[in-house]
């Protein structure tokens, strides 16, 4: 018989084996053993996401406007959610494993403005830094129509006024690009990870680039203490910004409506999984915490990492949330995933959602490639590196221990096949043709194992 102690030190072993290969940068499924389907969570009501949106719509005429390949959504900047039945089977076929239920790919690779999820919170937090100035000045009142916004007068109001940033690349192009389009001055300072194309564009249209030998974390720290010389600026803190996280959450509402327009049900029958990449934490946490808002126990959301940066299990595992760096315990951050080379996780994410992450999952950067070049073959997507750690989710969930286990102990075994597995495929059009045709080739290279 197993005796209670020798049930406790096999979880303690297997905790401790999990943990050791999380820090030998191997792959590893986890399950939060601090989830539970309590929802009361206090930080952040759906209220506040709610007013978001609403600031998106109001702020819908002037994006028409400014960026006009946003006409067709008349200003709001969404992606669409298509069924990715042909790379389900390859998918299957690579790891050899059913994945039970529908697969879908929520393609925020296409996001309108600067091609990855950052268009969503970037954007927003510029829009009510934007919003802030001039209704305080009575400049503008929320009824009026913002489109009226996008003229040289309010441009040279803007251009008092600066927006600083640090980024690893994605999050500085969206917020150098808005930023420019309402005139603001823009500094962003770029970590060592960033791609020499997000500078080039960014120098183009007019930002100022600063570039550093360092980290994320260090960019970030460097950042945030320039910014404080400086007056009539604001900080774009993507390590502690609610306005980040909130302009994320919306997502959670838009896909509400593609579900219902699809007639994708979830419900008690019908489970919906989500697996999102994470860097610092904000994107996925933004989304996880819409979603729960709207579908509580009956969705599931699972982060991704990349087995260099995972910054946001270890601060989970270890329960020190940013209180950690993967370079304490000698991870080396990096990765050709660049919007996810983050050492060290948000500072409040990771305590806001310590009861709503479902699990946590590490990818190598190998897996990427293949994945991205698979994606493209069978399903023509365009996908950055870090797009694709969302894509091997529902394969960890199906094949793993961990994962099986955490199927049976919410009783969804019997209902897996009417479940919808959703990947979130986060940044990838505005990578230019050559370095896309690099990443292809790489990727053929490796799933052909030449
Ligand atoms: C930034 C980014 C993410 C993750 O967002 P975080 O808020 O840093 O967690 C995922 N994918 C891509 C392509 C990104 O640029």
């Amino acid at each position: 018989m197993v005796s209670l102690n020798s049930f406790k030190m096999d979880n303690i072993n297997n905790k401790c084996a999990k943990f050791n290969n999380l820090i030998s940068m191997n792959e590893v499924f986890w399950c939060n053993d601090k989830y539970n389907d309590d929802y009361k969570n206090l930080e952040i009501s759906l209220e506040e996401i709610l007013d978001a949106e609403r600031r998106f719509e109001r702020f819908a005429p002037f994006i028409e406007e400014a960026f006009p390949e946003t006409k067709n959504s008349k200003g709001i900047i969404e992606s669409t959610l298509i069924k990715i039945d042909k790379m389900k089977s390859k998918l299957e076929e690579l790891y050899e494993v059913k994945i039970k239920g529908e697969l879908y790919c929520k393609c925020d690779n296409n996001l309108p403005i600067s091609g990855s999820i950052k268009a969503r919170g970037g954007i927003y937090e510029v829009l009510k830094y934007a919003e802030s100035l001039v209704l305080e000045r009575n400049m503008i009142s929320i009824e009026d129509n913002y489109k009226k916004l996008n003229n040289d007068e309010f441009k040279k109001f803007f251009s008092k006024f600066s927006i600083v940033v640090a980024s690893t690349g994605n999050l500085g192009l969206s917020i150098g690009i808005i930023s420019k389009k309402f005139g603001f001055n823009v500094r962003v300072h770029m970590s060592k990870d960033a791609k020499k194309w997000k500078k080039d564009l960014l120098r183009n249209i007019g930002a100022k680039v600063v570039e550093h030998d360092g980290d994320y974390s260090t960019t970030v720290r460097f950042a945030r203490n320039e910014f404080k010389k400086h007056k009539n600026s604001h900080f774009v803190d993507d390590e502690n910004s609610r306005d980040l996280f909130l302009g994320y959450s919306v997502a959670a509402l838009r896909l509400k409506n593609q579900l219902e327009e699809k007639n994708i049900k979830v419900d008690s029958n019908h489970p919906l999984f989500v697996y999102l990449p994470c860097g610092v934490g904000g994107a996925p946490g933004g989304i996880t915490f819409g979603l729960k808002r709207i579908f509580k126990e009956n969705v599931h959301c699972f982060f991704a990492e990349p087995t260099h940066s995972p910054c946001m299990l270890l601060g989970f595992m270890t329960g020190m949330h940013d209180k950690v760096n993967v370079k304490r315990y000698g991870i080396d951050n990096i990765t050709d995933a660049d919007g996810l080379a983050v050492g060290k996780p948000s500072g409040f994410v990771g305590k806001i959602l310590e009861k709503e992450i479902s699990g946590i999952y590490t990818v190598d950067d190998s897996q990427l490639y293949k994945l991205l070049f698979y994606a493209n073959e069978v399903e023509e997507l365009r996908l950055e590196p870090s797009a694709l750690t969302g894509f091997i989710g529902p394969i960890k969930l199906n094949q793993s221990p961990e994962g099986n286990k955490y199927i049976n102990a919410r009783n969804l075994t019997n209902i897996m096949e009417s479940s919808t597995h959703i990947v979130w495929a986060t940044g990838g059009n505005m990578v230019p043709e050559n370095i896309m045709n690099d990443y292809l080739t790489k990727g053929y290279n490796i799933a052909k194992n030449l």
